[in-house]
């Protein structure tokens, strides 16, 4: 039965673009600046639901025009169509949009059920499962030199924040290095490794060696061999003895499901930017029942997208992974509510209805679509960009 007053009836698409502190760089390429797309959401009784955008071409080769595009296609068939019925929306969602439109699928699907969450009452963590109403997150040093990582590792640890994460992926010896120079700062963080794949493992192996020899411990290794190289990340795991977790290995659930049969990784990285909201909650039940632990992590996301992730950990539980520290990069958040705190902690309790974020308008247009993007964010002209740095 159709729920009365719950029918889509509009969805907006909304390029913008936030100023990064500094550009993000891993092994696969850096971004300069976030240009992502929001979805505005709309049903019929005038409530409201917002999703977020973020393609990370350095990652896997998305970027804000396809994602726009996928958006405006998809969110179209949905026109007159139950959010009631989330599920089969979601489903639709995955039919239309079939691998590398991830972010587009994570942004129609995070408006979607922030619009039916906000209809209903609940936060959206309680549609997930309710677990938990917190979840505390890490920060990421990036490719830096030694002196300029040890800095970010002081300003992280003023945050409070005891869990770093630690780039790597492009030479053994100047990693060990930066890592070295993070673990020096305080002796009780907990330290994570990324190689992004820029590693096979036996670069990998390398590293953990030289780690060793500095009496440096590290506490879970993400994607130290190619996305493909399965037989890799179980080596790294075993011969290095440390915790393997896939990232760029793991797009969605066939991924998900074969990495557990052949025992490659002991953890699963999600993101909703790879698969969207729907296939990334069936990963974190595949994990857990084939007994493989959890992480969520993100591209570079403001609040909404960041906070929407921490809502799916906290509710789904037993996350023992949370990378959520990207709105610290953007100089000005477009998103406001819920926040990166204290800590590193997503304090959900306070949150009564769908996400708890919104974003700021105007916003900053994006170069995805400057003509629409000007008309559909009320603003009358686009700012100049500062050219990108190098
Ligand atoms: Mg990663």
């Amino acid at each position: 039965m159709r729920s009365a007053g719950a029918g889509v009836a509009a969805v907006d698409a909304l390029p913008f673009r936030a100023e990064l502190t500094e550009s993000f760089e891993i092994a696969g390429g850096a971004a300069h600046a976030h240009e992502g797309v929001f979805v505005r959401l709309r049903l019929a009784d005038g409530t409201e639901g917002w999703g977020e955008a973020a393609p990370l071409a350095a990652f896997n080769g998305e970027t804000p025009a396809g994602a726009l595009s996928a958006i405006r296609r998809a969110g179209r068939a949905w026109l007159g169509r139950d959010a009631a019925a989330w599920r089969a929306r979601l489903e639709e969602l995955e039919e239309a949009l079939p691998r590398g439109a991830g972010a587009a699928r994570a942004a129609l699907g995070m408006a979607l059920l922030d619009a039916w969450t906000r209809r209903a009452g609940l936060p959206l963590r309680a549609l997930f499962g309710g677990a938990r109403t917190s979840v505390t997150s890490d920060v990421t040093v990036t490719l830096l030199p030694p002196d300029a990582a040890a800095a970010a590792a002081r300003r992280i640890r003023a945050l409070g924040v005891r869990t770093v994460k630690i780039k790597v992926g492009r030479d053994p010896a100047d990693d060990a290095a930066r890592v070295a120079a993070v673990a020096a700062v305080d002796p009780g963080f907990t330290l994570l490794l990324d190689a992004n794949q820029g590693y096979g493992p036996r670069e990998s192996l390398d590293l953990l060696r030289r780690l060793r020899a500095k009496g440096a411990r590290v506490a879970l290794f993400e994607q130290p061999a190619r996305a493909g190289d399965w037989d890799g990340l179980a080596r790294v795991g075993r011969l290095g003895r440390v915790p393997v977790a896939a990232d760029e290995s793991l797009r969605g659930r066939a991924d998900a499901l074969g990495l557990a049969r052949a025992r490659a990784v002991s953890v699963l990285n999600l993101k909703l930017m790879k698969m969207g909201v729907l296939e990334a909650w069936d990963c974190a039940l595949i994990a857990r029942a084939a007994g493989l632990g959890l992480m969520i992590g993100g591209m570079i996301e403001t609040s909404l997208a960041m906070a929407c992730a921490a809502h799916l950990a906290a509710g789904v539980g037993g996350f023992q992974v949370v990378d959520l520290d990207t709105p610290l990069w953007l100089k000005r958040d477009p998103g406001r509510g819920v926040r990166f705190g204290r800590g590193g902690l997503y304090d959900l309790s306070r949150v009564r209805a769908g996400i708890g974020v919104v974003p700021r308008l105007p916003l900053i247009p994006g170069r995805a679509d400057a003509s629409t993007t000007a008309a559909a964010a009320g603003t009358a002209r686009r700012p100049r960009r500062p050219p990108p740095r190098a």
